[in-house]
């Protein structure tokens, strides 16, 4: 069912100490509030978090999985292995993935139907690089990128899958899409949803906005109709810019 979300990507930071200060930071200063509120912190450091905010609101999320049940994947985590240590929702697709480690509509498409075939709800990130955008192809290229993943699945999966659109060009840069590109895209994606399964579907999936949300462009973005929170990496790091843009909420 649609929700209000403000997620947290941590990425490659924090060890475990700084981990728990900024966990132990956020329970303390986070207001009450009828949005879901997520952090995922690195895999090492899942178990510990999970434990640490046990009665806490919080939940805890992976930032990534493998396809595979077990096996020789060296290095990697399946869902399995997350539902063990009680977490059950897991980011798929950011684009660091896709870009740095080859991540392609295959491959997230066979992660998607792991996590899901799993019970697991997943966070499917997308967006359009700025050659995409500066040459008016990022519809198509969003429709594809849905198409390619998630268009093959049972409708009644959907009510397991948040979408997280994050334009390319704006994770990580400073540079935001602007509140009015960010709607027109979200209307775009429950459009396409819509013409694909039903607008039952398209009007119950939870759509957050991810690139450079911060403290002071949070109200603005997620005033729009269609944007229903935010995926936060950079300022999802300091307790008081993430506390201000749950605030935002
Ligand atoms: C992200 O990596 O998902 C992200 C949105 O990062 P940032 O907020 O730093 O642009």
């Amino acid at each position: 069912m649609r929700a209000k979300i403000v997620a947290g990507n941590w990425k490659m930071n924090k060890n475990l100490a700084e981990t728990e200060a900024l966990l132990a930071e956020l329970s303390a200063k986070l207001p009450n509030t009828d949005a879901e509120i997520m952090v995922a912190p690195t895999y090492v450091n899942l178990a510990s978090a999970v434990r640490t905010l046990e009665s806490s609101k919080i939940e805890v999320i992976a930032q990534n999985m493998h396809y595979a049940e077990n096996g020789a994947f060296t290095g990697e985590i399946s869902a399995d292995m997350l539902l063990d240590i009680g977490i059950d929702t897991v980011i798929i697709g950011h684009s660091e993935r896709r870009a740095y480690f080859a991540e392609n509509d295959e491959i997230l498409s066979k992660k998607v139907i792991s996590a899901l075939g799993k019970g697991m709800r997943v966070m499917f990130c997308f967006g359009e690089e700025l050659e995409d955008r500066k040459s008016g192809n990022h519809f198509k290229l969003v429709e594809s990128q849905l198409k390619n993943v998630l268009f093959n699945l049972e409708p009644s999966a959907w009510s397991n899958i948040i979408l997280a659109y994050e334009p390319v060009w704006a994770i990580g840069t400073g540079e935001t899409a602007s509140p009015e590109q960010a709607q027109e895209m979200h209307a775009f994606i429950r459009k396409t949803i819509s013409e694909a399964f039903d607008s039952t579907i398209a009007t119950n999936v939870t759509i957050l906005y991810g690139g450079s949300v911060k403290p002071g462009n949070a109200v603005e973005i997620f005033s729009k109709p269609d944007v229903d929170g935010g995926l936060i990496g950079g300022a999802a790091l300091i307790a008081d810019d993430f506390v201000a843009i749950v605030k935002a909420i």
